[in-house]
């Protein structure tokens, strides 16, 4: 079965919506950490999971996305309840994408190849592809399911055992899906959860000498820590997927209206808590005031309120730190001469929930433009030509996503290459599909999910080397 760590200490987790404790989760620390890899390394060493057919892999992975589907309305009220988002979203998006990504990575569970290499000399040689063993992974708050589906599905496709850190924030979720994927037929110990903090629970994961990987989702402070904590233990290969500063660019020739709704999507879609959330809308100057007076309507007609009501585009903050903070670079923003076009504060008296906000003006050196917000904030900064906006786009230490709004398909490939960034959207934004990799350059991560290159995390590879001798007939 999966196995659910621990019982005993527990911490409560909120709802976002008016700050009240929904229930009191099971605290993992180092200790329930030891217990989890010692399962997961029980689970590897000595269980049926890598010694399965992939075909028999695939089928149990069929199934989990089989019941995810079936459970969906659940998952998607626990999405929402514990994260705040639109039920909508949950329900239309996020469990569908988790199912989706799933049954992408059982399809590869018999499709993982070796190959057989012409090497000079008398020699048979082989590359084989294994498991790499017991995968730590560590996800945030902010998509808690996909980040779950995208962090479980290539592990267990490609044969290893899991044992994953929730969010302190968001556990509820996790921890349901967990017990689908045990109904589906999961064998004992191959995916261990366990709800629990990061210095805690997440360090000891990330320290530990019996884990084979590390896949961590969260900030780049935090993956910084987590590399260093890998390096300081047994060299684990980690791969990060960090913050970021998208620049959002809107070219002179685009269609305004379209260009408005999709920026405005691009910066508040979930709360304005995405890594790769278009926190930067370059527009250009010819278009620049129509553009602002748009986008204030745009975010003024944006419907908040409680998740779970029908046509709520946005609902609270996750907790009540992100919140103050959010409120924190509202006030840096004007304090460095920003115009506040729209919102700014929070609204109503009860959760944390803050206003669609614009600001217009933003220079480049103000630290609304510089670091990552996640909040509902749009930063309207103007330029020129497109070499200065493709320099001032790559000036930041992120890399992680960019979005390009032209008519022009010569402008659009032209910038696609120059930004160096892990994903560029033309003229659409947060498209996800499992199929497509996901990942950042400089500091928004190391390595790729999703496609086929979440497959590498996962798997080792043996070269076998035999003679080949002349036969003796
Ligand atoms: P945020 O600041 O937005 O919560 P984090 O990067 O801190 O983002 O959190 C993402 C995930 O990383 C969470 O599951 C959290 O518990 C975990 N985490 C935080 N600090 C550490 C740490 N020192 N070691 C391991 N995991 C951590």
């Amino acid at each position: 079965m999966c196995t659910v760590f621990p019982l005993g200490r527990t911490f409560p987790t909120v709802d976002p919506r008016t700050g009240e404790v929904i229930a009191r989760v099971a605290e993992g620390d180092a200790e329930d950490i030891n217990r989890a890899v010692a399962a997961a390394r029980r689970a590897f060493d000595e269980g049926p999971w890598p010694r399965m057919t992939a075909y028999e892999r695939c089928r149990v992975l069929l199934r989990f996305a089989d019941l995810i589907e079936q459970h969906n309305d659940e998952i998607a009220a626990l999405e929402s309840w514990d994260g705040g988002k639109p039920l909508e979203q949950s329900a239309g998006a996020e469990v569908p994408m988790a199912a989706r990504c799933m049954r992408y990575y059982a399809g590869w569970a018999d499709k993982i190849h070796g190959m057989v290499v012409p090497a000079d000399g008398p020699h048979h040689v082989q590359v084989l592809r294994e498991p790499i063993g017991v995968a730590g992974q560590i996800i945030p708050w902010n998509f808690p399911l996909l980040m779950f589906a995208w962090k479980v599905g290539p592990a267990l496709a490609c044969g290893n055992a899991v044992v994953l850190k929730t969010a302190e924030q968001t556990p509820l979720s996790a921890l349901y899906v967990a017990s689908l994927l045990h109904e589906a037929g999961l064998p004992e110990g191959v995916l261990n959860v366990v709800p629990g903090f990061g210095p805690t629970a997440g360090a000891a994961l990330c320290s530990h000498m019996g884990v084979d990987k590390l896949a961590f989702t969260g900030s780049t402070g935090t993956g910084k820590i987590i590399l260093e904590l890998a390096a300081r233990s047994n060299l684990k290969p980690v791969t990060l997927e960090l913050g970021g500063k998208s620049p959002f660019i809107v070219m002179d020739d685009a269609d305004v209206d379209q260009a408005v709704e999709l920026a405005h999507r691009a910066i508040f879609f979930n709360q304005g808590q995405c890594c790769c959330a278009g926190s930067r809308t370059f527009v250009h100057e010819s278009v620049y005031d129509e553009f602002v007076e748009k986008s204030k309507a745009r975010a003024q007609r944006r419907v908040v309120g409680d998740p779970f009501k029908k046509g709520v585009e946005q609902g609270p903050q996750i907790d009540g730190q992100q919140f103050k903070k959010i409120l924190g670079y509202v006030k840096s923003g004007v304090d460095s001469g920003a115009t506040l076009v729209t919102g700014g504060d929070r609204l109503g008296s009860r959760g944390f929930y803050v206003q669609p906000t614009v600001f217009a003006d933003v220079e480049d050196e103000m630290k609304i433009a510089k670091e990552e917000i996640f909040g509902p904030i749009q930063s309207i900064l103007k330029f020129r030509d497109v070499g200065e906006v493709v320099r001032r786009a790559n000036a930041t230490q992120y890399g992680l996503a960019a979005g390009v709004f032209t008519g022009s398909l010569d402008t659009a490939n032209a910038v696609a290459r120059a930004l160096r960034v892990g994903t560029v959207w033309v003229n659409c934004y947060d498209v996800f599909d499992a199929a497509i990799p996901f990942g950042g350059y400089k500091m928004s991560g190391v390595g790729r999910e999703k496609g086929p290159y979440s497959l590498g995390n996962y798997l080792q590879t043996k070269a076998v080397v035999a003679p080949l001798r002349d036969p003796a007939w």
